[in-house]
């Protein structure tokens, strides 16, 4: 079975962690999964391209990835941010670990030899192997920026790079809306299109819906292909109880006139048969009897607390694709 997966960074790659158990033997490379993802958070700094998600998913699935903190490598040290630092080097807010620092400057050096990114990561997993095919949404540069209120009163208004909104000033900032810029422009990765056209079933993580799924969804073709294919699209709640599960998801779902819930997100990625994304959705059982007109819905356990529990919510999300693929 060809499983697509789109995802964001830390939600994402736990959920890939389940895809990869459900679709293959235990320690085996799931071949037949392709995982689409976000690459709106990706930042330059101190000169260095950065894809936060993109290194999230191949060193959680590569076996690399800090556990605690859920993103960058275990075993960490910070040795070069100190010493930027101690220059006065701006930024200071970005965690830039060591280990971290090799991966980017392997990046850097072959996207300014000319590779694109999509290329890069390629050669990234070679290290890794991360068991399932990891692709960037798209090769093109695409910034989510956050347009704030400068001033109590509202009156005056920047941008900045989604990072710096979500990290340094910790989604406190009041946030009028999201731009991904570039998008309009941007052409999905070598590769996406065929994933989504050629799969029996199209899996979206628990992942953000806005700065996440949603910046995926702002490059044209890739909702096209979803729109137009054979394959049941089958959603994942990240929001269990009113609440993001972990992170500040449900800073992001107001600034788009969202509710914070799982029947709010659904309502945000549409039916498909009403030109929305999804087919299916399955939400947590905290949240059962929720019902979004259009989709089928479903309550099971949506906690990711190990790989078992993860494995099983692919399964289900599989199964209610097999029964909306069966009766359409
Ligand atoms: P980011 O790019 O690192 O912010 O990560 P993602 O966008 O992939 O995922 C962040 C989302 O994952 C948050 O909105 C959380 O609500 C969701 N999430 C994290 N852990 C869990 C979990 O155990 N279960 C569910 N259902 N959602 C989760
Ligand atoms: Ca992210």
């Amino acid at each position: 079975m060809r499983i697509v997966v789109l995802a964001g960074g830390i939600g994402g790659s736990r959920f890939l962690l389940g895809v990869r158990a459900e679709a293959g033997p235990a320690g085996e490379p799931a071949e037949s999964v392709t995982a689409i993802i976000n690459t709106a958070d990706d930042v330059t700094l101190h000169g260095l391209r950065i894809c936060p998600d993109l290194d999230s998913v191949m060193y959680t699935l590569g076996g690399g990835i800090d556990p605690e903190r859920g993103w960058g490598r275990e075993k960490e040290t910070w040795t070069v941010k100190e010493e930027l630092a101690a220059y006065g080097a701006e930024p200071t807010w970005f965690g830039l670990g060591d280990r971290d620092i090799a991966t980017h400057l392997i990046r850097t050096r072959m996207l300014d030899a000319g590779y694109p990114l999509s290329a890069v990561t390629e050669a990234l997993a070679k290290r890794w192997q991360p068991g399932v095919r990891v692709l960037p949404m798209t090769d093109d540069r695409v910034e989510t920026h956050v347009v704030v209120a400068d001033d109590d009163q509202g009156t005056n208004r920047r941008a900045m790079h989604f990072q710096e909104w979500w990290i340094r000033h910790h989604a406190q900032l009041h946030a009028e809306k999201f731009v991904p810029t570039g998008a309009e422009d941007a052409s999905a990765a070598p590769g996406v299109v065929d994933a989504i056209a050629g799969a029996d079933v199209v899996l979206i993580a628990p992942s953000n819906p806005v700065v996440s799924i949603g910046t995926i969804l702002s490059i044209g073709q890739i909702r096209t292909a979803l729109a137009e294919t054979a394959a049941p699209v089958i959603g994942l709640s990240p929001i269990i109880g009113g609440a993001a599960v972990r992170g500040m998801a449900e800073k992001c779902l107001p600034v788009v006139g969202a509710e914070v819930s799982a029947a709010g997100v659904a309502r945000l990625y549409g039916a498909r048969r009403d030109g929305g994304l999804l087919d299916g959705w399955l939400v947590d059982e905290t949240d059962a009897g929720t019902s979004v007109d259009g989709i089928e819905v479903r309550a099971v356990p949506l906690w990711m607390t190990n790989v078992d529990t993860t494995a099983a919510m692919a399964h289900a999300a599989i199964a209610l694709a097999q029964e909306v693929g069966k009766r359409a």
